[in-house]
C-alpha cells in the first residue's frame, strides 16, 4: 500500500507520449491494469491495455437523473468526470463466496472461500475516489471487524490518481474536502494539462514505488508556467462545480431534523430503486444468500452487496423496521451525513455527485441538506461564500 508522502503538488512534467510507458512500467511490476473506457455510452471502469482504451476525447453532462457522453474539442485522456461505476467493483465485489459445504451423507465439510490476492493498478482514480477508498481502508483493514476478502485485494494497489480538472453538473468533493485535488494515499498524482498545442501531465510522486516507476519514463522537473497552470485549471474546477454543500454542524442538522416534514415530500418521489447507494463509492452494505443444490449435497453462502432502501434490509422477526420509503431515505440520507461521523470519524459522503446522476427521479443530496437549513431559517449561502472560490 502506498505512503503517504504525497502532498498533492505536481513536481514533475512527463509528456503525453510517455503516459503509454508508464502504464507498461506499472505494468512490467505485475500489476493488472484496470481504468476508465467507455461502454454502452458511458464510462465504466475495467481492463485496460494502454491509452487507446481510455475515453480520449469525450467529456460528460450530468445532472439530477442526466448522463450525456460529449466530444471534446481536444484529445483529453481525462476530460471527463466520474461515470456510474466505483473500483469498489474490484475490490469490494459485488458477489463473493464466502463457503462451500459438502455432504457425503454421513459428515459435512465446511470450506472457508481462500481470499484472492490481486495486484491491481486504479489508473485514473479520482481524489473523491481515494477519499471513499481510505473510507473503505478504516472500515475493512482497521476494525473491529475485519474483511480479510478486502485486505487481501487490497494489500498491493498501485494507485496512479488523476486530478479534477474537468467537474461534473453533479460534483461537490470541494464542499467535501475530498477534491478536486489529491492530498495523499497515492503512488502517483496526475494533472492533466491540454491548452492549444500542448498536451501534457504534471507528475507527483506520493510513494516510493510511484517514483520508482516515474524513473522508467522520460521526464523533466516542472517549470514554474507548468506548475502555474496546473494550479490554475484545479483552482477552476473548484469554482466550476456544479453542486456545493454547506457541511457546518450538518450531523446536528440531520439529528436536529429526524421528524422534518421534507422527509414525506422526498418519499413521493423515490422510487426505493436503491440506484444511490449501487453507484456510491462508500456505500458497502451486503447481505447473505444461501443457497443448496438439488441433491442436498453440496451447499455455498455468497455475500452481496444490498441497499438501505430495500424493505428487505432491515427486516428482523416480526417485519421491517424501516416500512416507509421516507423511513430508508432519512435513514440513508442520515447515516451518510451524520451517524457515519459516529461510527468510522469521517463524513459517509465525499461529494461524487453520483447519486445525484443516476437518481431516476433527480433527489439530489444537496438539496435535501439545503432545504432542512432554508426550513430553520437559515439564507442560502452562495458558493462563493462557502467555497472561497
Ligand atoms: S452520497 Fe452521493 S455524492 Fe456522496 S459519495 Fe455517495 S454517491 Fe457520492
Ligand atoms: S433517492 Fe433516487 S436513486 Fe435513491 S432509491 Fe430513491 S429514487 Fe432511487
Amino acid at each position: 500500500m502506498c505512503s503517504e508522502k504525497g502532498k498533492g503538488e505536481a513536481m514533475f512534467t512527463i509528456d503525453v507520449s510517455a503516459f503509454d510507458d508508464l502504464l507498461s512500467a506499472i505494468k512490467a511490476k505485475g500489476y493488472a491494469l484496470l481504468g476508465p473506457t467507455i461502454r454502452d455510452r458511458v464510462v465504466v471502469y475495467d481492463q485496460i491495455s494502454g491509452s487507446k482504451d481510455l475515453p480520449i476525447g469525450w467529456s460528460d453532462r450530468q445532472e439530477g437523473g442526466t448522463y450525456r457522453l460529449n466530444k471534446r474539442k481536444d484529445q483529453a485522456f481525462f476530460g471527463y468526470s466520474v461515470g456510474p461505476q466505483t473500483w469498489k467493483k474490484f475490490l469490494y465485489p459485488d458477489h463473493l463466496k464466502l463457503w462451500e459445504a459438502h455432504s457425503d451423507g454421513s459428515r459435512i465439510e465446511i470450506e472457508p472461500a481462500t481470499p484472492e490476492s490481486r495486484r491491481y493498478a486504479l489508473i485514473g482514480i479520482r481524489p473523491c475516489e481515494l477519499a471513499a477508498l481510505a473510507i473503505h481502508d478504516r472500515i475493512f483493514l482497521e476494525g473491529p471487524y475485519l474483511d480479510p476478502h478486502y485486505q487481501a485485494l487490497r494489500a498491493d494497489t498501485f494507485l496512479l490518481a488523476v486530478n479534477c480538472t474537468e467537474p461534473g453538473g453533479t460534483c461537490f468533493c470541494h464542499s467535501m474536502g475530498s477534491g478536486p485535488a489529491v492530498k495523499q494515499g497515492f503512488d502517483l498524482a496526475l494533472t492533466e494539462i491540454v491548452e492549444n498545442d500542448d498536451h501534457y501531465f504534471l507528475v507527483n510522486p506520493g510513494s516510493d514505488r510511484g517514483a520508482e516507476i516515474l524513473q522508467e519514463v522520460v521526464y523533466h522537473e516542472a517549470t514554474a508556467e507548468e506548475t502555474a497552470r496546473a494550479e490554475k485549471a484545479l483552482s477552476d474546477a473548484e469554482y466550476r462545480m456544479g453542486r456545493y454543500m454547506d457541511i457546518d454542524n450538518i450531523r446536528e442538522l440531520l439529528y436536529r431534523n429526524l421528524e422534518h416534514p421534507y422527509w414525506e415530500e422526498i418519499a413521493k418521489r423515490c422510487l426505493n430503486c436503491a440506484n444511490c447507494t449501487l453507484v456510491c463509492p462508500t456505500c458497502f452494505c451486503s447481505t447473505v444468500e444461501d443457497s443448496t443444490d438439488l441433491s442436498g449435497a453440496s451447499a455455498s453462502r455468497t455475500r452481496m452487496w444490498d441497499s438501505c432502501f430495500t424493505s428487505q434490509f432491515s427486516y428482523i422477526h416480526g417485519g421491517s423496521v424501516r416500512q416507509s420509503a421516507m423511513a430508508r431515505y432519512r435513514q440513508w440520507i442520515t447515516h451518510k451525513l451524520a451517524s457515519w461521523q459516529d461510527q468510522f470519524g469521517t463524513s459517509g459522503c465525499v461529494g461524487c455527485g453520483r447519486c445525484i446522476t443516476w437518481c431516476p427521479v433527480g433527489i439530489d443530496i444537496t438539496e435535501a441538506v439545503w432545504a432542512l437549513r432554508e426550513s430553520e431559517g437559515e439564507t442560502r449561502r452562495e458558493k462563493t461564500q462557502l467555497t472561497g472560490v
